[in-house]
């Protein structure tokens, strides 16, 4: 009788456990989310995004790393940038640059000297009030003429961008090579022409191109352009100027 009852309990129990099953089944086939009716075909519309400002090449801006000073483009009245530092450089003087630049030029002093080249920074940041001082004193001690192929009238000078380096051997070498083409021969000039642009610097003012720069070939004036720029520049032709390559007016007449 106990078997029998043993065996009942258990049929029981297993039919109990099939209808539990059923049920949740179908609790689950009712929670199922019907499939949605296909909506009409929207045609797709291609949008075409402008550039991202920063793309953009902005040579009028003071902010801009590509500011343009040259005899066409004069800097606005009394620039000074606000972000001016002593680059921990071998230095003639106490030159300062804009940050960016004082950083990269630290960097490319770094690896000149690695390669043992020792280059001495000859000059940077000039303001307005000293380019005066000092086209004045080319004029006067040549001509208004020499002065003007030489150096910048106040307002047009790279080197007020803070962005500009003079790169010399030293002021006490008394090898005479120091602001003059005779530098292009010095192991400085040599290292800088190959790796300058590795660093964000171009050459500013190369051989053959006074036409187009407005001044006298000067192999030891470098400008910070930034490293994504500078070797696409170097990667046209080796003396490719700032103006070719961006396609900015230039020229040895000066623009009021
Ligand atoms: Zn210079």
């Amino acid at each position: 009788m106990k078997k029998v009852m043993a065996l009942l309990l258990i049929i029981l129990i297993g039919v109990m456990g099939i209808a539990f099953l059923e049920d949740k089944k179908q609790v689950l086939e009712e929670e199922a989310v019907p499939s949605p009716t296909p909506s009409p075909t929207v045609p797709t519309v291609v949008v075409t995004m402008p550039p991202e400002p920063e793309d953009i090449p902005d040579f009028y801006s003071t902010d801009s790393l590509l500011i343009v000073a040259n005899k066409v483009h004069k800097l606005p009245d009394g620039y000074e940038p606000s972000d001016l530092t002593r680059p921990n450089v071998a230095t003639s003087a106490d030159w300062m640059l804009r940050e960016p630049a004082a950083r990269a030029l630290e960097e490319m002093f770094a690896a000149a000297e690695n390669d043992g080249v020792h280059m001495v920074l000859g000059s940077a940041y000039r303001s307005e009030a000293y380019q005066r001082q000092l086209w004045n004193s080319y004029a006067a001690q040549y001509s208004p003429e020499r002065a003007d192929r030489i150096s910048s009238r106040p307002g047009y000078s790279d080197h007020q961008t803070g962005l500009a380096v003079d790169i010399v051997q030293g002021m006490n070498t008394g090898l005479g090579t120091d602001f003059n083409e005779t530098f292009e021969n010095t192991p400085e000039a040599k290292w800088l022409h190959e790796h300058a642009q590795e660093y964000g610097w171009i050459m500013r003012y190369p051989k053959g191109k006074e036409d187009i720069t407005g001044y006298a070939y000067e192999p030891w004036h470098f400008r910070y352009i930034g490293k994504e720029y500078a070797e696409a520049v170097y990667a046209v032709d080796e003396w490719e100027t700032f103006e070719e390559y961006f396609n900015v007016e230039g020229g040895t007449e000066y623009k009021e």
